[in-house]
């Protein structure tokens, strides 16, 4: 009897150590891609790391062209540099607004002169800082109109979502010389959107992608099946030499910002392995509805 509280006793400490979305999702399938096996549990641990690398700002640091990175070690940032006024894709986390702004500084650029606002999928970790961001620049904040539902439900300290222009699949945004394109790649979320555009360096013109997350959830609805069979497809006719994300685990930044550091070419220049997260996400998507598929 004794043993037996003991264990329910070490059985609930267990689970309150175990954040709220794995107690909700037993950690299986596993699948291997690359000789590397991935699991739901080791894929969110992968992008998400600790709570200090969500917070902790990663260089900042030149990716190529009027591209720069001013996000933290796992949730990523991008600034784009135009001679009328630069773009911010995604704020992260509100509380990562002003580690954001002092990386735009330290860069040499104002952080008042971010005209535009994109974002990456409607969760707290990516668009978050919304409000802030919007506040303290008065950028113009776009977004796809699939995910708006899911933004009004971001209301930091009771903030509302900014909204100044909707857009949808194929919408183009323009400043100061610099087109990014919107790509509807749905699936985890509504209006999950993968951005595509240009950057020069030494004469040569490379096309970027930031991609939007792939990833599958523990249950996966028919309509929500249906929206990531469209994306596993449409992502990879999206030109691509240079894969960045939402996640810097998407597109191995760490190990390519140690590589970049060191000097010699570019590693954000890297069309081989443009879709090799896509390659895990979609491996995973189809373990998940098999499983569901013998449950039903
Ligand atoms: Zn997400």
């Amino acid at each position: 009897m004794r043993n037996a509280m003991q264990l329910m006793l070490a059985a609930s400490v267990l689970a309150l150590a175990v954040p709220a979305w794995a107690q909700t999702a037993p950690d299986h399938p596993s699948i291997t891609v690359g000789g590397q096996t991935y699991t739901p549990l080791s894929i969110v641990t992968r992008n998400m790391g600790t709570k200090e690398d969500q917070t902790t700002a990663l260089g900042p640091f030149h990716v190529i062209g009027n591209i720069y990175y001013v996000g933290t070690r796992t949730l990523s940032s991008y600034l784009i540099v135009t001679p009328q006024g630069n773009i911010l894709v995604d704020s992260t986390y509100e509380r990562n607004v002003p580690t954001i702004a002092k990386s735009v500084a330290k860069l040499g650029f104002k952080f008042s002169d971010i005209k535009i606002l994109l974002g990456n999928h409607a969760h707290a970790d990516h668009q978050e800082g919304d409000a802030l961001v919007k506040q303290m620049t008065g950028a113009q904040v776009v977004a796809m109109e699939d995910d708006i539902p899911a933004l009004q439900f971001m209301t930091p300290e009771g903030k509302e979502h900014p909204l100044d222009r909707i857009i949808h699949d194929g919408d183009k945004v323009t400043l100061g010389g610099t087109t990014l394109t919107a790509h509807l790649t749905a699936g985890h979320t509504r209006g999950c959107t993968s951005w595509t555009t240009t950057a020069s360096e030494n004469g040569k013109t490379y096309n970027v992608l930031i991609g939007c997350s792939l990833r599958a959830p523990a249950v996966i609805a028919p309509g929500t099946q249906a929206e990531f069979e469209r994306s596993f497809k449409y992502v990879r006719t999206l030109p691509c030499e240079v894969q960045l994300g939402d996640h810097g685990s998407q597109f191995n930044l760490l190990e390519k910002y140690a590589r970049l550091k060191a000097g010699g070419p570019n590693p954000f220049i890297d069309p081989k392995n443009c879709f090799h997260e896509a390659d895990i996400e979609e491996a995973m998507f189809k373990a998940i509805l098999a499983e569901q598929q013998k449950r039903d």
